[in-house]
């Protein structure tokens, strides 16, 4: 049985794992469990539990050594490894916090866990760091177990030594599986930062990525010939994964050299803080806005939405201040990255930001002004450098 434990740094509009619930928070990152991982436990259990009978067949154990049904041992086993595969998580994000990274949630679901750093701790030696903390700490828990199946020597219950070693083994797996270079396994991430020195960030995330998808092909064609359909599932994470975050790296880099003055639009419509939803409404109307920015004292101090006005019944909104319902935004001043741009608007999930040169707006920019500049600048760079614009301006690019 494979298990996967991975991190994920998706810091533009990615969404919740769907589909997630929490059930617990630590140190402020909340823990979720997903619907899938709910289907696996019983099958997991199942399987456990058979290990559980076999092995005492085959150690010929008499019925009073079991001490408990395999079933009920399956299932214990099956919950304490989806623990260890959360303090493995874990090892990542307190890292990751600890260097100045964000973390936004751990979640467990059928392949394992995944931890979403939304902001990487800087410096290619602190990913690869944070990367190695989760398999090292697989490795020492399964060391731990592992001593204490030794220690548990004269245990009379036959089934407490069979699950302790069992345990030891699973952690040991799962760290050397996840120490595979498979990016964007932890493996292949520490591969990753031991190649950007050398190459830049883009093109080792190209080289990592692709590694990463021949160790997926090679993972599928192993799960099939075996039937092992959780490792073809990992196998598709890992494809996925890898290709999902070349292109990301790559958008990274190119929005990184375009300023928000490049893309914005000089729209310098707001509505007062102080006016009523239906004056807005009146003035969405008039401007054909889905979103304008709010002001006070000629400082721009939210962003209203349609959304905001639709969620007032009509008859109530000439009673209904703006200030109440306007959604704060981050200061976004021309000469900000597209890429922070893109990035704040993802994170907060705003279709568009206010542009502001000392408190004073000058205008506004979208996703579709961001995505719209990159394709412009992917395309100048095909001209000017082939396809991708890998040419010799990305290793200066701030990364
Ligand atoms: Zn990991």
């Amino acid at each position: 049985m494979v298990l996967f434990a991975t991190n994920t740094t998706f810091p533009t509009a990615r969404c919740h794992v769907r589909g997630a619930f929490r059930i617990a928070t630590l140190r402020g990152i909340p823990i979720r469990v997903h619907y899938s991982f709910l289907l696996v436990l019983p099958f997991l259990a199942w399987l456990f539990g058979q290990a559980f009978r076999s092995a005492a067949q085959a150690a010929e154990v008499p019925p009073e050594r079991l001490m408990g049904s395999p079933l009920a041992w399956g299932l214990g086993l099956a919950v304490a490894l989806f623990l260890a595969v959360l303090v493995h998580e874990l090892a990542h994000s307190l890292y990751a916090l600890r260097k100045g990274g964000e973390v936004s949630d751990i979640t467990l679901l059928m392949i394992g866990g995944v931890s979403r750093i939304t902001r990487m701790p800087q410096g290619s030696r602190h990913e690869a760091l944070m990367a190695l903390a989760g398999p090292v700490t697989s490795l020492v828990l399964g060391g731990l177990f592992l001593g204490s199946y030794v220690l548990l020597e004269g245990a009379r219950s036959f089934n407490l030594r069979f699950a302790v070693f069992y345990l030891g083994y699973l952690n040991i797996f799962l760290g050397v599986f996840n120490l595979l270079p498979a990016f964007p396994m932890d493996g292949g991430r520490i591969l990753r930062a031991l190649l950007t020195g050398r190459l830049g960030r883009v093109r080792a995330t190209r080289v990592a990525g692709a590694v990463g998808k021949g160790f997926a092909v090679l993972f599928g064609l192993v799960g099939l010939l075996g039937g092992n359909f959780i490792l073809i599932i990992i196998a598709f994470f890992v494809f996925m994964g890898a290709e999902g975050e070349s292109r990301e790296v790559l958008m990274q880099s190119l929005l990184n050299r375009v300023h928000v003055r490049e893309l914005m639009v000089a729209r310098t419509a707001a509505v007062e803080a102080g006016a009523s939803l239906e004056e807005v409404a009146e003035r969405m109307r008039a401007e054909r806005r889905r979103a304008l920015p709010v002001v006070e004292e000629g400082r721009v101090v939210g962003l209203v939405m349609l959304a905001n006005v639709r969620q007032v019944p009509a008859s109530q909104r000439a009673l209904v201040r703006v200030r109440e319902l306007a959604v704060p935004v981050p200061e976004l001043t021309p000469e900000a990255t597209a890429w922070e741009a893109l990035k704040e608007m993802g994170q907060r999930r705003l279709p568009q930001l206010p542009v502001v040169r000392d408190g004073v707006l000058v205008g506004t920019v979208t996703q579709e002004d961001v995505m719209r500049g990159l394709e412009l600048r992917e395309l100048e760079d095909s001209n000017t450098h082939g396809p991708w614009g890998l040419g010799p301006r990305e290793r200066e690019s701030p990364t």
